[in-house]
């Protein structure tokens, strides 16, 4: 493999890529009052701690500030995201993560009043393996009004593959919208990508602050976007990853 193969599968499609995406740019604009109808609640899904800030950091602030409820599903602890490391252990990651997600949600502005947490449990990298259990468990959360959202079908991680399937089973049996939220593909897709539902795609806009803050949560998440020089490895999520998910929107499949 060439050199510079390797380095663009390591760093995938830039943001100035997507930046001249004519596609992207094709996006039409949808409102927080389109996606959750008046007495709604926002139900978020999240396979890991961080893909809740990441594909919804924006949402989650908008949905505080208009006082709509929200219950945040972490379905994994995310403990098998540092592999090689010897000071992220699966042990450490299991407390670490979701705290991380605690300190991020603060960031974004959000007290726990304004929110339900539940944690599913279920073991990084294997959700697959348990998607009907994921579905029960999310049913018996579920209520009538809820809107879901959480990762794309097609996002090329399986977990966020697996958590998707078992939210579209959910929503299908009780009859409630689930929108979901590209995480991966920003990395893999071309900007013109056909595999992506531009059909289904929508922008929700993110104001100065909103994005701003949104920033200021990721970086709370110190086991993710931080090298690991005792082992050699590189962050899991590097700047040019987190470049794609800052964007002034977030992209939704509705
Ligand atoms: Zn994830």
């Amino acid at each position: 493999m060439k050199p510079n193969l390797i380095n663009s599968q390591l760093i995938g499609t830039p943001l100035q890529a997507w930046n001249h995406s004519r596609r992207l740019s094709d996006v039409q604009p949808i409102e927080l009052q389109q996606l959750l109808p008046a007495g709604a609640r926002a139900v978020v899904v999240a396979p890991h701690p961080d893909d809740e800030i990441l594909g919804c950091g924006g949402l989650m602030q908008l949905l505080g500030q208009q006082q709509i409820p929200m219950l945040l599903v972490s379905v994994t602890a995310g403990t098998a995201s540092n592999l090689g490391s010897h000071y992220w252990t699966p042990q450490r990651l299991s407390i670490a993560r979701p705290l991380e997600s605690a300190q991020a949600l603060r960031r974004l502005g959000l007290d726990q009043s304004q929110y339900k947490w539940l944690h599913s449990g279920l073991p990084d990298t294997q959700v697959h393996l348990f998607e009907e259990e994921l579905t029960q468990f999310l049913l018996s959360y579920l209520l009538p009004n809820d809107v879901l959202f959480t990762t794309w079908r097609s996002d090329g991680h399986s977990d966020h593959e697996a958590t998707a399937r078992a939210c579209l089973a959910a929503s299908q049996q009780l009859g409630v919208p689930l929108c979901e939220v590209p995480i991966w593909a920003w990395h893999w897709a071309d900007p013109e990508d056909s595999r992506i539902p531009w059909e289904r795609a929508r922008k929700l806009h993110l104001d100065t602050w909103t994005q701003a803050r949104k920033r200021h949560a990721i970086q709370a998440f110190a086991s993710q976007i931080h090298p690991d020089p005792q082992a050699d490895l590189p962050p899991v999520l590097p700047a040019c990853a987190l470049e794609r998910l800052q964007q002034p929107f977030e992209l939704l499949f509705v």
